[in-house]
Order: structure tokens, then sequence, then C-alpha cells
């Protein structure tokens, strides 16, 4: 067996992980204990990325239309599409639609071609719905987009403020890592976020504001650390605008409370805290970023810090932390349609800059489309020729229904993908089998600038190749070889390094000269590399701040939406582990418990969320930690998962103006019970097709699959989705219920349960009967639990060890145990990937709580 050491398929943290192959498609994950950014730790989705290398769903070979074509076929119809599109209509009717997914090799190819050769800058990458807020937000600040800090602040904090940012289940690793400080130091955490997450649940404070409100709350800070500040040395050491100092009189404590929505104490208590702690970090993402103000968000944050002068030291930065594994890569090599190449724009002297380089006399000299207007001007036909890789436009896009009704109308659309089927696949004319992680190689770059190498440790599968390839051969037969040449992403990745210190003389801060003249066998063994040292130094009166003010708010109910502790994006991968699917099975919108019982909506019922864009139906779940007014939705749902939890058919394409970032946080929404007559779910060894019905899910499970199911009218068709086999049924009358099992050989083959008075037993002893032998009767599987006293463990809470709700529940009372370590130590849950130790604690407090009344 050998092991490789790689980084993970996910978010930006950029955890390393020992990927130890044990078969031709198999392998076991470890964290790396080498790796800087983990130091061997991996939350829930790298522990279990083993479970999703299978190649089950995967695109395997190129396909016109429905047709598997050879590459050369497909290659060809691409390369004289765009060829044809651009000769009739010019370089701005086509577009590439990329992803924080692709390796930086790959995007560097992508960004070329298009802004280089094409010569037109319509890419637009997907890490726009992420973070280009703090793109902008930087260029502003530090007149490059560079991120001034480094986990080892985290280390070194006495406080950190985490905003809008739900760390411990969407930057899980980071989160180990602040939950260490506060332990070794004592470090304060302060969550400010309108959602009481798990993250916010142990928090020293949180500042549980109005959605939207943060201008007026980092404003508000600084107005109350102004009477401490030498304004003059301020202004010695950054570039103040001249109505800065005017735009903060008339902010009090109390005006940020009102504004904010927080009780004055709460507030008061904040500014307390940041004016005792020079050393804070302000660690933020998408709740900040995903915003038609996240730039001035952004720079709120970004202002504090620089008039404070808490950046550039051990323990004190603004920190952007992003979202994808790659955000960062397609950052530096230019991804984005606002920038042009290696954190150069499209000023004349870097136009020429990059064409001399690249020896692309055409280089594309003013931006291209952001991702929203790129879809907008697919939508009205201006462009013609759509190349989407490695992401899912049709879900992932605000007003998404819009989305896929350019798509529809395109008059050619490419998609480069690892799976088959995906919602933006159906509309595609030509679909591209790209490689997927464990088969690719290259590198990425994590929040903190580090590069590391992804490194492949799988075949290629079937006829898939790497991204970088397939745009080389189509920029090929475009007549564009001499340019695209290359060996291996080593060659790509020294071109991009070379170009970062072209003509630079340190005007640029990224700077990877050092790594231009790597040999192959040193690029093969390229140890994690921090571009731009640990921190980033100003210059005396380099950073600058920049006067923003707080913009109205929408009044009445809003959405919020965000990701699932063990899911990811549109779930093409996560989906495909069992383990992963147990922690949150179905989409759910949460609601406080009092806009509940006004809608008449009780837990697990079926609702419906409209805004003007669209509908999504969602299953109930009450919380607390919501405030009145405001619902929170995953993600991740798609068609080819379930119909209804498809969530951004919801937010509408509004943008922040300096980003061009869409708001998804805050659309404004309403909430209505959707009445069904029935419910029901199926359980089935093999993937059963999609039903007809009004609302159903479809996840992965251990040895087969559940599908959750409600609608209206006769049930019966249902049954149709059953396999064939021995089957025993039973019919309450009575209860307008029914049962039916499928055996083979006495094995469950499948189980449908259906019940018109909302009342199904849990799933989870029929899913673990799908990985028994044959053991009696068939007939036991009607009662969906062993016989004898029912142990049900409850929601599971610990995926790495299977531990459930109320299990650990019982534990607590039973055991009298005080801490999650006693937890761990009684039940093993938690002391693993660690992901749930968030939730191990709100189940001590609630007992502790509980216990007190
Ligand atoms: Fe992967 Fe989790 Fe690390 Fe993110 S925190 S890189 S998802 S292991």
């Amino acid at each position: 067996m050998t092991s490789v050491r790689t980084t993970c398929a996910y978010c930006g943290v950029g955890c390393g992980i020992v990927a130890t192959k044990t078969g031709a498609r198999t392998a076991t994950i470890a964290g790396d204990k080498a790796h800087p950014a983990n130091h061997g730790k991996l939350c829930s989705k790298g522990t279990h990325l083993g479970e999703t290398i299978g190649l089950e769903g995967r695109l395997l070979t190129p396909m016109l239309g429905n047709l598997e074509a050879s590459w050369d076929q497909a290659l060809t119809v691409v390369a004289r599409q765009f060829a044809d599109t651009i000769a009739k209509h010019g370089p701005d009717s086509v577009a590439f639609y990329v992803s924080g997914q692709l390796l930086t090799e790959d995007y560097y190819v992508a960004n070329k071609l298009m802004k280089g050769f094409i010569g037109s800058a319509n890419i637009d990458t997907n890490s726009r719905l992420c973070m280009a807020s703090a793109v902008a937000a930087h260029s502003r600040a530090f007149g490059e987009d560079v991120v001034p800090a480094c986990y080892e602040d985290l280390d070194e904090a006495d406080l950190i403020l985490l905003v809008g940012s739900n760390t411990a289940w969407c930057h899980p690793v980071i989160w180990q890592r602040i939950e260490a400080a506060r332990a070794a130091r004592g470090t304060k955490l302060v969550v400010i976020d309108p959602r009481r997450t798990e993250t916010a649940e142990g928090a020293y404070l949180h500042i549980g504001l109005r959605p939207g409100s943060d201008i007026a709350l980092f404003n508000g800070l600084l107005a109350h650390l102004l009477p401490g500040l030498d304004r003059a040395e301020v202004e010695q050491r950054s570039q103040v605008p001249a109505d800065y100092w005017a735009s903060l009189e008339g902010i009090t404590a109390e005006t940020t409370a009102a504004a904010c929505d927080v009780p004055l104490a709460t507030i008061e208590t904040l500014f307390t805290l940041v004016a005792a702690h020079p050393r804070t970090v302000t660690a933020f993402s998408m709740g900040v970023n995903q915003s038609t103000s996240g730039t001035d968000k952004a720079s709120a944050i970004i202002n504090l810090h620089v008039a404070t002068g808490r950046i550039g030291s051990p323990g004190a930065a603004p920190f952007s932390i992003t979202g994808q594994p790659n955000a960062m890569g397609g950052r530096e090599v230019g991804g984005l349609a606002s920038t042009l190449a290696a954190h150069m724009g499209f000023e004349a002297e870097n136009v020429g800059r990059v064409a001399h380089f690249w020896e692309a006399p055409q280089t594309a000299c003013k931006p291209g489309l952001k991702a929203v207007d790129l879809f907008e001007a697919v939508h009205d036909g201006r462009i013609k020729a759509l190349w989407v890789m490695a992401t899912n436009p049709a879900v992932s896009m605000p007003n998404a229904g819009r989305v896929r009704e350019a798509l529809e109308a395109c008059p050619f659309v490419v998609v480069s993908d690892v799976i088959a089927d995906t919602d933006t696949g159906r509309f595609a004319h030509v679909r591209l089998p790209a490689l997927g992680w464990g088969e690719k190689d290259g590198t990425v770059t994590n929040s903190e600038r580090r590069i590391s190498r992804q490194r492949a440790f799988l075949a290629p599968p079937g006829e898939a190749k790497p991204d970088w390839w397939i745009v080389a051969e189509v920029a090929k037969r475009m007549g564009f070889g001499a340019a695209f040449g290359y060996a291996g992403p080593a060659a790509i990745f020294r071109e991009h390094a070379a170009l970062t210190a072209f003509e630079n003389d340190g005007a640029r801060r990224l700077d990877l000269g050092a790594l231009a003249t790597l040999s192959d066998a040193e690029y093969d063994a390229m140890e994690p590399y921090r571009w731009g040292g640990d921190r980033i130094a100003l210059a005396p009166g380099e950073a600058r701040m920049t006067t923003v003010h707080q913009p109205a708010l929408t009044e009445g109910m809003t959405l919020n939406s965000g990701r699932y502790r063990d899911q990811w994006h549109t779930m093409t991968r996560t989906a495909l582990s069992p383990r992963l699917s147990q922690h949150r099975r179905e989409p759910m919108v949460e609601v406080h418990p009092l806009d509940a019982e006004e809608a008449g909506l009780l837990a697990g019922n079926l609702a419906s969320v409209s805004s003007a864009q669209g509908e999504a139906l969602f299953k109930v779940a009450l919380s607390d930690g919501q405030r009145r007014g405001e619902l929170f939705v995953p993600m991740h749902w798609t068609d080819r998962t379930g119909r209804g939890g498809r969530t951004n058919l919801l937010p509408d394409s509004r943008v922040d103006p300096a980003s061009g970032q869409p708001g998804f946080k805050l659309t404004a929404a309403s909430l209505a019970k959707v009445a069904t007559e029935w419910s029901a779910f199926l359980i089935a060894r093999a993937v059963p097709a999609e039903p007809d019905a009004l609302w159903w899910t479809r996840i992965r499970v251990e040895g087969g699959w559940l599908v959750e199911i409600a609608g209206n009218g006769d049930p019966a068709a249902l049954e149709t989705l059953l396999p064939t086999g021995d089957r025993v049924k039973v019919i309450d009358s009575a209860r307008g219920a029914k049962r039916i099992v499928v055996s083979r050989d006495d094995r469950l083959e499948a189980a449908l349960f259906i019940t018109r008075d909302g009342r199904l037993p849990s799933r989870d002893w029929l899913i673990a009967q799908l990985a028994e032998p044959a053991d009696g009767a068939p007939i036991r599987y009607l009662a969906a639990r062993a016989p004898g006293i029912q142990v049900d463990q409850g929601e599971t809470v610990c995926v790495c060890f299977n531990v459930g709700e109320k299990r650990i529940r019982a534990a607590i009372a039973s055991e009298g145990l005080t801490s999650v370590a006693a937890i761990g130590a009684s039940l093993g849950a938690g002391t693993n990937c660690g992901s749930c130790r968030p939730a191990l604690a709100r189940l001590l407090a609630q007992m502790e709580l509980s216990d007190a009344a």
C-alpha cells in the first residue's frame, strides 16, 4: 500500500490529507500531521472522502448530446463552435464559467485561453458567489487582493470575532484551532451572526444582530474606540478619506444597539471587549460577503483593524475565510472577470505586460462579465456559447430559475464535470468527462495564501481527462497550439509562477518567482508554501480606509441560506457518503417557534418558502436560534436529490456594486403551510426512480437509499417504485396506513411505508437490515424494529461513530457526564474529526438547563 500526501477536496481551510490506496477505487483517509494548515486534523467531510471515490454516477466518456463520442470528435465540435461564434459575433459572444474546484493549473490555462487568445475577459468563477466582496475590499484597502493574516494568528489572538461565519460547521478545522486557543490561552470568542448557530452556542458573547446591519456594528465599534486613537498617527500610517472621521460622528452605543437590534448591554460588552484586547482577529466569511453591501461590510471590518493598528502583527488581523478549496488559486491566476492575471488588472501597462508574456496580442483590455451579468447576457442572447467547468450554476446561482432559462436558450453549452447527471449538465450540448479528486494533479491555495499540492493516487477512470488538458486541446484546435503545448501541470505551474514574477520588481505582492524554476521532480515533491510570508507587512501610509455607511434594510420576513455540517455545495460528492448523509437527511426551513405558530406550522410539517423569484418546499424545523421573522434554509439540494429544497430559486439577482457578489443571505420571503394528505418513506437496496409526488428527497444510506415522500391524492403509484421480489403487505384502513416489504431470498430489498396520520416509524432499524444477512421471515421487517426492547438512538450527531442524540442524552443522564470529553470517553462521540463537539456541548448545556429548571 502506498500513501500519497494530498489536500482535501472541500473547503478553503486546505487541510493536508494522507490517502492510502487499499484497492482500485478504495483508500483510507487520514489527516496529514505534517501539513501546517491542519496538523493531522480533519472534519467529518474530509474524514469520509474515501466513501466518495467510487465510480458511481461518473461521466466517463465525452458526450455529444446523448451520444458517446471520441475525445477528438468532442473537442473538435467545441473548438469549431467557439471559433465560429467568435468569428460571427466577436470574442465577447462567448464565455467560460469556472469553479473554485479547479486546480490552479486548470484555472491558469482556462484564463489564458479566454483572456489572452480569445480576447475577451468573459471568464468568471463560482468564487464570485462566495468571496468576491472580500477580494474587492482587500483591493480597496491594500491595493491588491491580499489576505493579511495566517492561521497562527488564530492561535495567538486574545479575542476572536467571527462575523457571518458558522465556523464550527463550515470550516471545522479552523474551529478546532479556535477551540484549542480558547482552551490553551483563554482566547475570548465573540460570534456576530443573526442566527445562534452551534458556533455561537458556546461563545463568550453572541451578537445576534439584525441581518445586514454589520456596517452599523463595526462603524459603532470604531466610533467607540475613537477617543483612544491618535488620529494624526492613524493618518500617518494609513490613508484616511477626508470624510471618514465625520462619518462616525453621532454614532453611539445606543444608536448602534438600535441599528443592530441588539440589547444595549450586549453592545457595550462587545465594545469593552474589543477596546481591551489589541490582539484581535476578525474572521469573516459568507455572512459578510454574500450581501449587496458585502464589500462595504468587509471594508468596515478592515477599517477597524487599520485604524487601531491591529494588522500585520501576531494575533491581530482581519481574516477572510474562503469557502472553496481553490478559490484563492483562482484569484491568483485571474479567474475572476474583474482581474486580468497574476493580481494584475486591466490597466494598459498590465495588459501590455501580460500580452507580451503570453505572446498574445489580442489580450483582453477590459473586464468581462461577472457571474450574474454573465448569465443575464446568456439569457438575452449576447453570449451564444458557454463553457461551464466543474460547477452547477443551474442550482447554485441566485434566481436559479432564470439561469435555467438562460441555459435552455443558449445556442451552445459545454459542461466539463466529473458527474454524468447534474442539473446543469442536462442543458449541455457537449459534456466532457473531467478527472476528479484523487485523480487529478496540481496545486490549490488555501485561505492563508498557502499553496499545497493536490496529488493523484487513483488511475484516471474511463476517458476522463484533466481540465487543463481539455482546455489546452480546444485551444490547439482553435489555432493557438503554440501557446498551449504543456507537458503537464508542472509546466503550467512554472509558467504561472513566472508570470507573477514577470516585470514585478516588488510592485505586486503575489510573486512566485522562487517557484518558477522548479523541476518536475521538485514540483512533485513540493511542500506547502505560503506566499507573501506569514503576514502581509504594510508600509507606512499604504493601507487605505474607506468611508462606509449602513444601508437601509429590508422590512418583513427574510430568508437566509447556508450549509449543513456534513454536506458540500450541491452534494454531487458528499451525498455519495452514507455517513455524511446521516446528519441532516432532508432540507429543512428553520423557523422561530413563534413564527411557526403564527403560520400554523408544527415541526415536521411541509412548508412553502416564497419570494418574488420563486417557491421552494421544505420540512419545518423549529429553532429558537432563529430571530423572529427570519428563516434559514440549506443550499445543497438539487433536482437530482429531491423535489423541494431548491433554495436558490428564491434569492434575487441584485449584487454588490463593487464586487458583483449576489446577496444570498437576505431575501424578502414568506412562509406558508403546505397541506399534504399522506407521507411515506421508501428504503431500497438499489437506487429507486424519482417519485411523482409533491415533495420528495432521496439520499444514500448504508447499503442503499432512503426516499422521503409527501403528497396528495392516491399514493398507490408509489408502489411502482418497488423492485421485483417477494412482497408482504399490511394495510391498516382505519389509520390510512400501508406497509409493503420486498425481499429476495429472505433478505430485505425494499420497504415502503405510507401513512395518512403523519405517524411513521424510525427508519434506522430497517436501513440497518440492508446490510444484515437473511435471518428469519421477511414479515418481521413490517414492524420496522427489532423484536423486544427498541433502541432508538435518535438523530445522528456523531457520524464517525454513529452516535445519536437520544443515546447521548441517555448517557449524560445515567452516567452523570458533564463535559464533551466525558461523552467522548463514554461513547466515542466527538473523538475523531470533532465536527460534532459543538452539538455535544449544546446537548450538555440544554440538559444542565433542564436540570436547573
Ligand atoms: Fe476538508 Fe474539513 Fe479541512 Fe475543510 S476543514 S479542508 S472540509 S477536512
